[in-house]
C-alpha cells in the first residue's frame, strides 16, 4: 500500500528536498505552505516540482496554530487518507541578542519550531496507532545541541525538539511508531543565506567539511529514518553537520 508522506514546510529548502526524496521511494507526499496568502506560490512550487517529474500534494497549514493544524489535518485525512509518515520540518529564525530579543520574537520561533511538534503531531497520531504503523521525524539544528550566539529563542525551541523526540518515542515505540530527530548544520537554503556573506564564510571556516550541506544530503537521511526497514531506530537524533559538532 502506498504510504502516505506529510513534509510541514514542504515548499522550503529543506522540505523540498525531503519532498522529492519521499516521493522518489514511492510515497504520495502532501507538503504545507504556511497561509492562504502563500497559496500562488505553493500552486508555482507544485508546477515546477510537477516539471521535474515529481507529483507532490499542496496543503495550507499553520503550524503555529492548533486549529489550523486540526482542520489541515482533517482535509489532508478526506482528501488523502490516513498519513503514516510524518516530517516536522517547519521552522523559522528571528536572531538577537538575548538582551535585545523581543517576547513577539520568543513567541514566533517557539510556536514554530517547538510548539508546532506537538500541535502537528496530535492529530495525526490517533491514525499511525491505529494504522500500528508510523515513523515521524523532527527536524531540529546543530544550534538546539551546541547553542548559538543570538538564538536563544531557535537554540531553545531546537533542543525542546530533542526531549519531544525522546518521550513521544517511548510512549508509541510498542505501536509500530519511530521517532526521531534529524539535527542539520548549515545548509545552503534561504535561512542561511540571509545571513551576511561575512558571518557565512566565517561559518564555513568552522566546518570541517569546509562547504554547507546540499539540501538533499539532509533529506537523504531522513529518507533513511521513514523506511520500513528502519523499526527498530527510535528516540535517536543524527547530527549532519559536515563535522562541526561532533556529539
Ligand atoms: P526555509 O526558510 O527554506 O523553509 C522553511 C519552511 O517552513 C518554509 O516552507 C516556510 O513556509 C515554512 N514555515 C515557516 N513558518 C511556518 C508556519 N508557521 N506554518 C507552516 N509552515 C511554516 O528553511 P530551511 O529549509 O532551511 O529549514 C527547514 C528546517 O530545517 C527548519 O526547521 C530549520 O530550522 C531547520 N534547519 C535549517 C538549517 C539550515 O542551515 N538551513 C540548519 C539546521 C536546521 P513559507 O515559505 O510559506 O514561509
Amino acid at each position: 500500500m502506498t504510504q502516505i508522506a506529510l513534509v510541514t514546510g514542504g515548499t522550503g529548502g529543506i522540505g523540498t528536498a525531503i519532498c522529492q526524496q519521499l516521493a522518489k521511494d514511492g510515497m504520495h507526499v502532501v507538503a504545507t505552505y504556511r497561509s492562504p496568502s502563500r497559496a500562488d506560490v505553493a500552486l508555482a512550487w507544485q508546477s515546477e516540482q510537477q516539471e521535474l517529474g515529481f507529483d507532490i500534494a499542496v496543503q495550507c497549514m499553520d503550524v503555529s496554530n492548533f486549529d489550523s493544524c486540526q482542520q489541515a489535518a482533517s482535509e489532508i485525512r478526506s482528501n488523502h487518507g490516513a498519513v503514516s509518515v510524518l516530517i516536522n520540518n517547519a521552522g523559522i529564525t528571528r536572531d538577537g541578542v538575548m538582551k535585545k530579543l523581543s517576547v513577539e520574537k520568543w513567541d514566533a520561533v517557539l510556536n514554530t519550531n517547538l510548539n508546532s511538534a506537538f500541535y502537528v503531531t496530535k492529530p495525526f497520531l490517533d491514525d499511525m496507532i491505529e494504522q500500528q504503523y508510523g515513523r515521524i521525524v523532527n527536524i531540529s539544528s546543530i544550534n538546539g545541541q551546541k547553542g548559538q550566539f543570538g538564538q536563544v529563542n531557535y537554540s531553545a525551541a531546537k533542543a525542546g525538539i530533542h526531549g519531544f523526540t525522546k518521550a513521544l518515542a517511548q510512549e508509541v515505540a510498542r505501536k509500530g511508531i519511530t521517532v526521531n530527530t534529524v539535527s542539520p548544520g548549515y545548509v545552503g537554503t534561504s535561512m542561511v543565506m540571509a545571513i551576511d556573506e561575512k558571518i557565512r564564510e566565517q561559518i564555513v571556516a568552522q566546518i570541517p567539511v569546509g562547504r554547507l550541506a546540499e539540501p538533499a544530503e539532509i533529506a537523504r537521511a531522513v529518507g533513511f529514518l521513514v523506511d520500513e526497514a528502519s523499526g527498530f531506530i527510535t528516540g535517536s537524533n543524527l547530527s549532519i553537520n559536515g563535522g562541526q559538532h561532533m556529539y
